[in-house]
């Protein structure tokens, strides 16, 4: 092994004809357009030089290596013949050249592939006392939170790395599959801490999973996904059955576990889940493929008087006109309750 004299990574990255962000030039660590992934996209800069290790590492596709490795990964050559041409006189600094991006995002493998990975996955985890207590709040049995279930989030890195490691051990492929990624190497879990919702089809097929995010990261409604991180995946809006599949009216709401809670407080009516009341993606198959007659509007009574989420209500109306023979009308209940499920609560709190 040849002792290699060092060659400083910012010449090794001049000499390759990487672009270089202009404004970290006088930092300790340069950023510079990665050639390898091409960023995602062109104009960005996910490659970190490190000038006082010399060592560079992509944040975006986890290129790593040093001077010479860079050197030669870029032109094709082996480490030897790289560090032979850094090393030598006349040197040549091409024009920085923006890297093309190669790059198609990675979809998620299908809907079988999916189902499989994440219904292993659910087994390995718990539901915290914290999370079902929310549950039982909102409505729900504790036979329903069972059946249905819901899952906290592993809260620590160790816990993500030891959840991929046993899906790994039962024998998936975790590439494709949104909310797993990798760090360092190794592969780990994406996503704020929070209670995961099985979002699924009509044959109880795990679409994805969406997350109930703890107060403290918002309290909101995510995708998991891990979307342009190493070895990530995006996720899409997909749409949430549940209820009695054979049932001839469905009714439409926004958001899967509203529409679980509602589902449950009304004799397992057959419910339509989108992901937000501007994403119909799916929505029409999944009414046609549902058979049904009859469909009812149950979107949360502010949607009707935000001008915003009225004009997303009535695109969603257009769509569902578009299918021949549906009856198609708009359930209304006490505006006092903002959505179905708080309606339906609370009705059945009266009884
Ligand atoms: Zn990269």
């Amino acid at each position: 092994m040849p002792e290699y004299k060092k060659i400083p990574i910012l010449e090794s990255a001049r000499r390759c004809g990487l672009v270089l962000n202009q404004r970290t030039l006088r930092r300790s660590e340069i950023e510079a357009s990665c050639p390898f992934c091409g960023d995602h996209g062109a104009g960005k800069y996910h490659l970190f030089l490190n000038t006082s290790t010399d060592q560079y590492h992509c944040i975006l596709c986890n290129a790593s290596g040093n001077s010479v490795t860079l050197y030669a990964k870029v032109k094709g050559l082996t480490n030897r013949e790289a560090f032979l041409e850094l090393d030598g006189d006349g040197s040549i600094y091409p024009m920085p050249r923006q890297p093309s991006s190669p790059y198609t995002e990675p979809q998620p493998r299908e809907l079988a592939e999916r189902d499989r990975v994440y219904s292993d996955m659910l087994s390995l985890l718990t539901l915290s006392e914290r999370h079902r207590e929310d549950l039982l709040r909102r409505g729900l049995s504790e036979e329903r939170i069972e059946r249905n279930r819901y899952r906290s989030m592993p809260e620590t890195e160790n816990g993500r790395r030891l959840l991929a490691g046993l899906l790994m051990g039962c024998g998936h492929d975790l590439h494709g599959i949104p909310g797993f990624r990798t760090r360092y190497n190794s592969w780990t879990l994406a996503g704020a801490n929070g209670f995961l919702i099985p979002v699924r089809t009509k044959d109880g097929l795990i679409q994805g999973l969406k997350i109930r995010l703890d107060v403290e990261n918002g309290g909101k409604y995510r995708w998991l996904s891990s979307r342009n991180m190493p070895n990530g995946t995006r996720s899409y809006s997909w749409v949430h059955v549940t209820g009695n599949t054979a049932s001839k009216r469905a009714f439409i709401t926004e958001g899967p576990l509203k529409g679980d809670i509602a589902s449950f407080l009304d004799n397992d009516a057959l419910f339509v889940c989108i992901g937000g009341v501007g994403s119909l993606h799916g929505l029409k198959e999944t009414i046609l493929d549902l058979g049904v007659t009859e469909v009812v509007e149950a979107m949360d009574m502010d949607q009707y008087t935000n001008p915003q989420a009225r004009k997303a209500v009535l695109a969603m109306r257009r769509e569902l006109n578009s299918i021949p023979d549906l009856k198609v009308s708009k359930y209304v209940w006490d505006p006092a309750y903002k959505g179905v499920d708080d309606f339906y609560q609370a009705r059945a709190a009266a009884v």
